[in-house]
């Protein structure tokens, strides 16, 4: 199994949207631009909303079913390890393997050792091809790359034979994430790292490194997008000179681990891509939901009156809802509007703070983040929640396609 050369990452929460999703990588196909799906769904999100894997696999088909698509499609068990893995493994064929926890885990003398054997003809001045400066390796550095990311790549071994041995090693795709850190991986360091899965013969055909800057959910870009870019061009030079170098597999591509909604950068990693003709996946959070809510704002009447309601008991609740997202949200409480003043809004209004059009003078990134943690408020709704979204499933169809296509798709691949 061997991943196209651009796939994109979709969540949707409630599994309801599928087919609206899908609809958009048609348009996508319409317009010359191959991307092929990816349904992602983590065991954090499973756990928060009470929904299944073989729910995720169900909707992917059934999309994939009624509108006929016929190019490849996946199901990503999203930021697995070996404790969360195993309700994936029949029903997934793309698992991120999450080792970020396992970084600087303990290695013995002797497994560093051996990784500074492999590395050694790299040591001194490395050059890069498309690179203009090389880079000093020294043993030090070596031992100190090493010591910080050899546990965690040996990890990703270990879930990974475990998975080849249930399904089989041709039927799945690997991806290698280590995004949920606070440190970026320098280009160097990926390139040692990518040493790693060739060391541990991990054929992982995406990697997902943390990049410089903050990828907050649902909202855009915060960081120095020259260092992001120059970042992005060297480790897409790293990864070409990997594959060449190693042998690892000649479709290895990185994988972005975007928060959705990264406006600012996609149309430097589109360049980047482009220039150098490379693939890419891009991995979005489950902004789906912020289009259901965004329908229900629009259809009004009771459906506006959900919206509000979730969004006055997400209020409340701040704390515990951010917990888990704590490392990749910034909402700052004092901005917030109250929810009685939200419960005054009309359609538009409601609709127009939730939307993510930078510039719009309603788009509000705080509430924005809010209702993007808030999915827990919709679950705990149930059906009450789930039959007004299929009551209004034209209106939130809408909003699902166009924001993938023209938001995403577009900036990504097209503009
Ligand atoms: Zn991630």
């Amino acid at each position: 199994m061997k991943l196209e050369k651009y796939s994109f990452g979709i969540g949707d929460r409630f599994g309801q949207q599928g087919k609206a999703q899908l609809k958009a990588f048609q348009i996508a196909g319409g317009s010359g631009i191959e991307i092929v799906p990816v349904w992602n769904k983590s065991n954090r999100e499973h756990q928060i909303i009470h929904s299944t894997p073989p729910e995720t696999r169900q909707e992917a088909d059934e999309a994939v079913q009624d509108l006929r698509w016929k190019a490849p499609y996946y199901v990503d068990a999203d930021h697995i390890n070996l404790d969360t893995v195993e309700p994936f493994l029949d029903h997934a064929n793309f698992f991120t393997l999450d080792v970020a926890d396992a970084i600087g885990s303990r290695i013995s003398d002797d497994e560093v050792g051996g990784f500074l054997k492999l590395a050694s003809p790299f040591k001194g001045g490395l050059m890069i091809p498309g690179m203009k400066a090389s880079f000093e390796v020294t043993e030090e550095l070596l031992v100190q790359i090493a010591r910080k990311y050899l546990g965690a790549i040996r990890e990703a071994a270990a879930i990974y034979v475990h998975i080849a041995d249930h399904k089989g090693a041709d039927n799945f795709i690997a991806e290698i994430s280590m995004d949920e850190v606070e440190d970026a991986q320098t280009p160097l360091e990926l390139l040692f790292i990518l040493l790693m899965i060739r060391h541990f013969e991990i054929p992982a055909q995406t990697i997902a490194p943390k990049f410089t800057g903050r990828f907050n959910k649902g909202v855009d870009y915060e960081g120095d997008i020259t260092r992001f870019r120059q970042e992005f061009e060297r480790d897409l030079l790293v990864i070409d000179y990997a594959v060449q170098r190693f042998g690892l597999p000649d479709n290895l591509k990185l994988s972005v681990h975007s928060g959705s909604d990264k406006f600012t950068i996609y149309p430097i990693m589109g360049d980047l891509i482009k220039k150098y003709q490379k693939g890419i996946h891009v991995k979005t959070a489950g902004t789906t939901w912020l289009e259901e809510v965004i329908g229900l704002a629009m259809a009004g009447g009771e459906a506006l009156q959900m919206a509000k309601d979730i969004y006055r008991d997400a209020y409340v609740r701040q704390e515990e809802l951010c917990k888990p997202y704590s490392a990749v949200i910034d909402i700052d409480p004092s901005s917030l509007p109250g929810p009685d003043k939200v419960d005054q809004w009309d359609s538009e209004k409601y609709a127009g703070t939730l939307r993510h059009i930078p510039g719009h003078p309603d788009y509000h990134p705080g509430f924005r983040q809010l209702i993007h943690v808030g999915y827990k408020v919709a679950a705990e709704l149930g059906e009450h929640y789930l039959a007004l979204v299929r009551k209004h499933q034209g209106v939130i169809a809408e909003q699902v396609t166009t924001n993938i296509y023209q938001r995403h798709i577009e900036r990504l691949f097209i503009s």
